[in-house]
């Protein structure tokens, strides 16, 4: 059991989300596929639960933005015009000697071939090439003949199947600018040149992106709105400040349409990261595409002002920021004598949000208690009900995937009709009659919560 003042490591982590089936290496029964997982049953329910939380907070809560969910595979024009056939690339180099190949622009989190591992470049056998570009695209062939004219590309990012629908949903949406349009419609593809790091760098990952369309003179004052309106976002589902910061690109750092970016950056276990960016795209993706399709993608005002807004994009990936929150959750600690791992996640991330235990499952009256209470819950809530083992085991199993709470029917129950529940980060117990126990249980969900772990 590691001090809780040892720093976290993504070793830990990943040993945590197999162990519990949260996440496992993909095709591992034929040696894997680099830098691929597949997501098993808790990793699953914390995915939805992310990407529900980001939709509510998103769409369902606001007046002014409206879903999407666009094609993975485009016309390969959109991709010419977008720039990215050209342009969507990282400077690569190769090592002669070691047959490696590493993002030159990140050769200081990269390890070279050789034993005792270093950075590439630092071993004198090291014989690095000049960098050249390298497209990150996937081609695919469309159609049943494999010629040029059936290439085709699985999309490197959500953002240009919004842009080029800006017409369909302006004309349809009933908004004007400032409006948002927001997706969440599944993977993302990108042939990293090296992957890594568990989730955070992955070939295929599920972004969630929104557009916001702005008039051209409010885009700063926007651009400023969501980096405050993002970061509070994961404040309040709990992720600690000291965790958390925001980065703004220097000028030689930005995209040659943006007029500021901004990284919202986690301190994951390899150090300060992007979680998220924050971009002013300016009118740089509706101009290109309405010159290269002839539709015009513009707002026209009653009095019959035409321009062309501004966007403003707030990107991310569910995996990114699932990585975040169990580092961030995660403990290793002693109570009493016992040790335990703790996920300290937010009730409303949580995969699981209660167990139901009966204290002595061969008891007929707890168990049927138990039974017909996960039954209840169930119906509006992803609980729990384990019968198997000790009760401390199973108190530990639930505290490992983060369930926050537990209700245990004891013999108590049998004559009082109430039920232990048992909060995972505090370990506090209380008594409640077990007709209480749904209306508890929503109430507690819909408290704030702040982090056990927050300095
Ligand atoms: P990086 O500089 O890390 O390569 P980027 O600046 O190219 O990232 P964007 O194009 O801005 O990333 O993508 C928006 C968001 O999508 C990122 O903030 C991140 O959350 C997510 N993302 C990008 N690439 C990956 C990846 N390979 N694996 C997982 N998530 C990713």
């Amino acid at each position: 059991m590691a001090d809780p003042t040892t720093p976290l490591t993504m070793d830990t982590i990943v040993s945590l989300c197999r162990r519990r089936g949260f996440v496992f290496p993909s095709s591992e029964i034929y040696g894997g596929i680099g830098s691929t997982y597949d997501y098993g049953h808790y990793g699953v329910l914390t995915k939805n639960n992310i990407r529900s939380l980001w939709l509510r907070s998103m769409v369902q809560e606001r007046d002014d933005i409206v879903a999407l969910d666009s094609a993975i595979i485009l016309n390969p024009r959109v991709w010419e015009v977008s720039g990215h056939v050209a342009g969507f690339t990282d400077p690569m180099v190769d090592c002669k000697f070691c047959k490696l190949r590493f993002r030159a622009d990140r050769l200081e989190d990269a390890h070279c071939g050789q034993k005792p591992s270093r950075r590439p470049g630092e071993a004198s056998d090291c014989d690095l090439t000049e960098p050249r570009q390298f497209n990150l695209m996937f081609e695919t062939q469309v159609g049943a003949l494999a010629d040029g004219s059936s290439t085709a590309y699985l999309r490197p990012e959500t953002a240009q199947g919004i842009f080029i629908n800006f017409k369909n949903v302006a004309q349809l949406a009933r908004r004007k600018p400032p409006f948002g349009i927001a997706q969440v419609g599944g993977k993302t593809f990108r042939n990293e040149i090296t992957p890594g790091n568990f989730l955070f760098r992955l070939r295929e990952f599920e972004q969630m992106e929104m557009e916001y369309f702005v008039p051209p003179d409010e885009a700063d004052e926007w651009y400023r709105y969501w980096v405050d309106a993002r970061r509070n976002w994961y404040l309040d589902l709990g992720l600690r400040e000291e965790n958390l910061r925001v980065r703004e690109h220097a000028a030689e750092e930005l995209s040659h349409y943006s007029s500021g970016t901004s990284d919202l950056e986690y301190q994951y276990p390899i150090g300060w990261q992007e979680l998220e960016g924050i971009a002013n795209r300016g009118d740089y993706d509706l101009t290109q595409h309405t010159n290269a399709s002839g539709t015009k993608l513009e707002w026209v005002e009653q009095d019959g002002t035409r321009y062309t807004p501004h966007v403003i994009e707030p990107a991310v990936s569910i995996d990114r920021i699932m990585l975040a929150f169990l580092c961030d959750a995660y403990r290793e600690e002693v109570v009493g004598d016992r040790e335990r791992v703790v996920l300290s996640l937010h009730p409303l991330v949580a995969p699981v949000k209660a167990a139901i235990l009966p204290l002595i499952a061969k008891d007929d009256g707890m168990a049927t208690r138990a039974r017909a209470l996960y039954e209840e819950l169930r119906r509006f809530h992803v609980v729990e009900h384990d019968e198997g083992g000790q009760i401390g085991r199973r108190y530990r199993r639930q505290d490992e995937i983060g369930t926050p709470w537990a209700f245990t029917v004891d013999e108590q129950t049998l004559s009082d009709e109430t039920v232990t529940v048992r909060e995972r980060d505090s370990l506090a117990q209380e008594r409640l009659p077990i007709s209480g126990v749904r209306a508890w249980l929503d109430d507690a969900l819909a408290q704030d919560w702040r982090s056990p772990h927050s300095r």
